[in-house]
């Protein structure tokens, strides 16, 4: 959960502000399905969100110099439309959006950085790294599941992180297409490839057994599949991108292995209700598998938890 702070410098109010409102409406339906269906989420939140006031968050980021090449990527480059609090300015806080989270069985705080930090862009160091969660550390939610801002994930970060107490991270698909990349290096193949697997099998299903699970030097549990967004232009095809994922389910579910689905609520912001249904097909299917292979859901912390027995 980022809201405008995850795109501010990909698109603009104008052209993407309808998909963030729309994130608001989205998270707390997205609570209700996950209520109906007893689901485990780790909610990975951007830590300028819990900001109740402009002049905290101007104070939260004094100390978090970042100095990106592209000055586009840090978020003090974004403060000029950023208003003074969430009743003005729902776009950039969301600490009402938390509470309403944090209230429902659960549902893991995560974090997703304190400034939306790309860890791999030229320009930024291990120490800005630190400083941006030592600034996660004093939000006091005891956070130990991090999910990197664009996939970046920084191998030599991970160090950083468990000094932290963050103990797991989402990590990659393990094929060259989902690798970590960097705005340089995301090319036009690899977007379209990546397109066209959310609905035919180019790269396989992504999912693991518990004892395949990296540990070191904290625990990688990758992801499966990002669960794109309803496309009006690709309606005819949602069958196969449901399908797509529903397969991906049951093989897990057959080999007692893990599926590691993920999403923006910002995604869901615009064809609110379509995103919705697509949601409620797939854990209709999740149910189903409980009920005949003893498929579970759990969140971030449940899987480290587990691991913690078996090991
Ligand atoms: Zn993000």
């Amino acid at each position: 959960m980022e809201l405008n702070w995850g795109v501010h410098d990909a698109f603009t109010l104008q052209n993407y502000g309808e998909n963030i409102l729309g994130a608001r409406i989205a998270i707390p339906r997205i609570l209700q399905l996950f209520l109906k269906y007893d689901i485990h989420a780790t909610w990975a939140i951007v830590g300028m969100l819990y900001c109740k006031s402009k002049e905290e968050l101007l104070s939260k980021l004094e100390d978090l110099e970042v100095p990106y090449e592209n000055e586009a990527f840090s978020p003090k480059s974004n403060l000029w439309q950023v208003g003074e609090n969430e009743i003005q300015d729902p776009y950039h806080y969301g600490h009402s959006l938390i509470d309403t989270i944090k209230s429902l069985p659960n549902q893991e705080i995560g974090t997703h950085t304190f400034s939306h930090y790309y860890c791999l862009e030229a320009g930024q160091r291990t120490e800005h790294f630190e400083t941006d969660l030592q600034a996660i550390v004093q939000l006091n939610e005891e956070i130990t599941s991090l999910v990197f801002p664009r996939n970046q994930t920084n191998n030599d970060y991970l160090y950083v992180c468990k000094k932290y107490g963050i103990n797991a991270y989402r990590g990659n698909e393990k094929t060259w297409i989902y690798s970590p990349y960097t705005s340089k290096t995301n090319t036009r193949t690899k977007r379209m490839l990546r397109l066209l697997d959310a609905y035919v099998n180019l790269t396989g299903h992504h999912t693991f057994p518990l004892k395949s699970i990296q540990k070191e030097p904290i625990i990688n549990i990758k992801s499966s599949r990002f669960l794109r967004p309803y496309s009006k232009q690709l309606a005819v095809l949602e069958k196969l991108r449901l399908r797509r994922i529903k397969n991906g389910l049951t093989k897990a579910a057959k080999n007692n292995e893990l599926y590691h689905l993920w999403w923006h609520p910002h995604n869901f912001g615009k064809n609110i209700e379509e995103n919705l249904q697509f949601l409620e097909e797939i854990l209709k299917h999740v149910d189903y598998l409980k009920a005949n292979y003893n498929f579970q859901s759990m969140h971030m912390r449940d899987v480290i938890d587990v691991l913690k027995i078996i090991s």
